[in-house]
């Protein structure tokens, strides 16, 4: 104890004279050096992930006048008090770096380069089990036209010009268990369907609730992925809940956080049940779980 007293005080003394001086440097360099940080994360994404950007130490009198990525217009929101933007990275995106620019209503531009990482390609030897039809030519034709169509009428959805959530994402199930990955690909007769969402398990009549607060764009039965909800979160950003038992909204409500939407089944393309989802950013189906990592 008698020698930790005068320690204490030593360093006491220590901090009562230099505080000035270290509030003094910091409030020159805030003036002088401190810009505006653009923070990315993940840092290095791989393809068919989702990236958030957000702008740090913008001062209350600058505001952002536009983010774009690879020269194409983001939707900026504000996200934890900081202007945002989600980019998605196709599965297919060429690896390499690509520019990251937000212009200021001060007229300067900040730029960060963003390198897309490849992803190591997994191949599934499944083609269409023998209840849907087996890997007949026929069978094949039949479900690429369907899916094609499908997809056409998915990328067609109109989405909100502004963000129409503000908490954290949250998952629709409350016990998580991947049954099926994204990212594979699977050879279809003479075609290859990559499996652009997450399985995730749920017995036939699961309470499927909303990942945040959205307006629901589609809400009706697909030949491949079934009953189906899509729900638009603003700027492009939207979850899908597929191959559902059961529907329990219509298009244009807005459903909250959390709200339970239907319920999970094996309607469509599904040999057993379970759900399927898909977050698209723009029209691009990223990595649902890595979506998910954002909000952590
Ligand atoms: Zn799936």
């Amino acid at each position: 104890m008698k020698i930790i007293r005068p320690l204490k005080y030593f360093f006491g003394s220590i901090t009562l004279f230099f505080i000035p001086f270290i509030f003094l440097s910091a409030a020159t360099i805030s003036s002088q050096t401190v810009l505006p940080q653009i923070k990315v994360s993940p840092e290095k994404p791989l393809q068919g992930e989702p990236i958030m950007v957000s702008l740090e130490n913008l001062t209350s009198s600058i505001s952002v006048k536009s983010m774009t990525f690879a020269g194409k217009p983001l939707g900026v929101f504000m996200y934890q008090a900081k202007p945002t933007a989600l980019i998605g990275i196709d599965l297919k995106k060429t690896p390499g770096t690509y520019p990251f620019v937000a212009e200021l209503s001060d007229g300067k531009k900040i730029t960060k380069n963003i390198e897309v990482i490849s992803r190591k390609k997994i191949e599934a030897p499944l083609g269409i089990p023998a209840s849907l039809g087996g890997n007949t030519p026929a069978a094949a034709t039949s479900l690429v036209t369907n899916l094609s169509k499908e997809n056409t009428e998915l990328a067609s959805i109109w989405t909100g010009t502004k963000a129409f959530w503000t908490e954290k994402f949250r998952f629709p199930l409350p016990t998580i268990f991947i049954t099926d990955p994204y990212g594979y690909s699977r050879e279809t007769g003479s075609y290859e369907i990559a499996h652009k969402g997450t399985d995730f398990r749920a017995a036939e009549g699961t309470q499927v609730r909303a990942m945040n607060r959205g307006v629901v764009r589609i809400a009706k039965k697909f030949t491949v992925y079934g009953n189906t909800i899509v729900v638009d979160h603003g700027f492009g950003l939207m979850t899908m809940y597929m191959h559902l038992s059961k529907i329990n909204v219509n298009p244009g409500e807005l459903v909250l956080l959390g709200q339970v939407i239907g319920l999970s089944g094996h309607t469509g393309y599904a040999e057993s049940a379970h759900l399927h989802v898909s977050v698209r950013i723009d029209g691009i189906s990223i990595d649902p779980m890595k979506f998910m990592d954002l909000f952590k």
